[in-house]
């Protein structure tokens, strides 16, 4: 399996050079040459299997220069039981009579995040050592709350790698900034930046192709890397959850082997749904993709009209990990929609650059329409259903899978299609507990986020994750902000 990139299909890699190196030199993401097929037969040869065994199976159509032993070494140090506290890896939830809520967030940070990142450092490092030997990776992450924290967990004290994440000082909860600002290892940095998510990610991209940076990390022998999602070995480890969830269904005799099903994902920067597209591209029988944005709805226009257009003002929300304006991982979409044409993709992301807008041409708006359903909720419907969830089912959701809840539920109401439809789950309500507790409970809402902590298990009767309720405990190692401009500097710092 080759490896070509969106913006140069003429590239040929192999998937270590990929994941080791990120992001490709002229600015697209790389994607593999063609998406491998999962039969029937292999799916059923895998029920009853473990999530370990499921995943190996599924990564090696995509990492075809991994040796088995590397990626036995790689999965079977990632998706343990120490690391997560189901034996599942995840769980899944029936609510209602057709909706699942697949849990993807029983990792040591609580978000979905760590299905993935919990893997990457291991692929990383097997691939450097195939491919660049001797360097040092330097990691640099921008994150909207959850990827900082699952980051900086993955690759704490692990060798020949360091990293720097930025995260935006007012853009996320109180228990996400105490996560990272409070991170233990000697390998890592965590720094604010006065501005949102989409600063810091464009600020992490200039930095890795800024000339002047690049020649120093030459002299000091190392290398960039990126632990978001345009790097594919993030994406990669996702499509496993899909293929298990599927699975699952099937083992639970909930759906037949074969029998189709949705799936709808709160969706930010659009790598969790493109994971589920890949899965549905192998084989997974899945009919549509509900694509649930917040106000930061930049996705559901896309999907309606064939323009995307960032102009517009951005939205501060309960659910800050989709508070995003730029969903990077489109780009591999439309790379496949496009039948691989890289000059429109070129053409579109550069004008997505200078005007901030591209509008697509109807094939492929059609193609789009025929495979998403796209939505959105806002802030007052997101309380509205979480308060509804868990008054009618007794099922507490955070904000983002509500978000995904409500998008899912306006789907049937419209289509009045009941196939069964897996939901993504990808936070503990226990990392957004103000905006919970205030559709939860009609008390006084302290200030104190242990406080929080305490009212919403005490109003709900479920229990906190104990990564969070450990947090309290913990020094705040990391308090530095800059300015946009200043994210340059903070990285040639902490190269030192
Ligand atoms: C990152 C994140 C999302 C968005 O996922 P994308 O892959 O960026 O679309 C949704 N919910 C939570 C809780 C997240 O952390």
């Amino acid at each position: 399996m080759e490896y070509q990139s969106t913006r140069d299909s003429s590239l040929r890699l192999s998937s270590a050079q990929a994941i080791a190196q990120g992001i490709s030199a002229e600015g697209g993401l790389f994607v593999p040459s063609e998406i491998p097929s999962l039969s029937m037969q292999e799916m059923e040869s895998l029920l009853g299997a473990s999530y370990r065994e499921k995943a190996k199976a599924v990564l090696k159509k995509f990492l075809t220069d991994f040796t088995d032993e590397e990626l036995n070494y790689c999965v079977d140090n990632a998706y343990t039981d120490q690391k997560f506290d189901s034996d599942n890896i995840f769980e899944l939830s029936k609510v209602g009579d057709t909706a699942f809520l697949l849990e993807l967030w029983h990792g040591p940070t609580c978000a979905f995040k760590d299905m993935a990142l919990q893997l990457l450092p291991y692929l990383m490092t097997v691939s450097a050592k195939k491919t660049v030997a001797d360097k040092e990776i330097v990691v640099l992450v921008a994150t909207s709350g959850d990827t900082g924290k699952a980051a900086l967990e993955g690759f704490k004290d692990v060798p020949g790698t360091r990293m720097l994440v930025f995260y935006p000082e007012d853009g996320v909860s109180r228990m996400q900034k105490l996560q990272m600002t409070t991170q233990e290892g000697e390998n890592l940095f965590v720094c604010a930046i006065k501005g949102n998510f989409d600063d810091a990610q464009n600020g992490v991209k200039a930095i890795f192709t800024d000339p002047e940076i690049l020649k120093e990390l030459e002299q000091n022998g190392q290398m960039f890397s990126s632990a978001n999602s345009i790097n594919w070995g993030r994406l990669v480890p996702q499509i496993v959850y899909y293929v298990a969830a599927y699975l699952k269904m099937v083992e639970e005799k909930e759906i037949a082997l074969g029998d189709e099903i949705n799936v709808a994902v709160p969706t930010g920067n659009f790598g969790n749904i493109l994971a589920a597209y890949y899965a549905a591209q192998m084989g997974l029988p899945v009919k549509k993709l509900i694509c649930a944005s917040n106000k930061n709805k930049v996705l559901t226009d896309f999907i309606a009209t064939g323009t995307y257009d960032k102009n517009r003002e951005f939205y501060l929300t309960s659910s800050p990990s989709m508070d995003i304006l730029i969903s990077s991982n489109l780009e591999r979409l439309l790379y496949a929609l496009s039948g691989k044409d890289d000059s429109a993709i070129r053409t579109w992301f550069s004008a997505l650059k200078t005007q901030g807008r591209y509008t697509v041409p109807d094939s492929v708006k059609e193609e789009l329409q025929s495979r998403f359903y796209g939505g959105f909720c806002d802030d007052a419907e997101t309380e509205a259903i979480i308060r509804e969830v868990f008054s009618r089912y007794g099922y507490l959701c955070d904000t983002h899978t509500a978000v995904g809840v409500k998008v899912y539920k306006e789907y049937k109401e419209q289509s009045k299609d009941d196939t069964k439809t897996l939901i993504a789950s990808t936070a503990s309500p226990y990392k957004f507990c103000e905006s919970v507790l205030s559709a939860v409970s009609d008390e006084a809402i302290p200030s104190d986020e242990f406080l929080q902590v305490e009212q919403l298990q005490k109003v709900t009767g479920t229990k906190a994750p104990a990564s969070l309720l450990s947090l309290k405990d913990k020094a705040v190692r990391f308090q530095k902000s800059v300015a946009r401009e200043e994210m340059a500097e903070a990285v040639k710092e902490m190269l030192k």
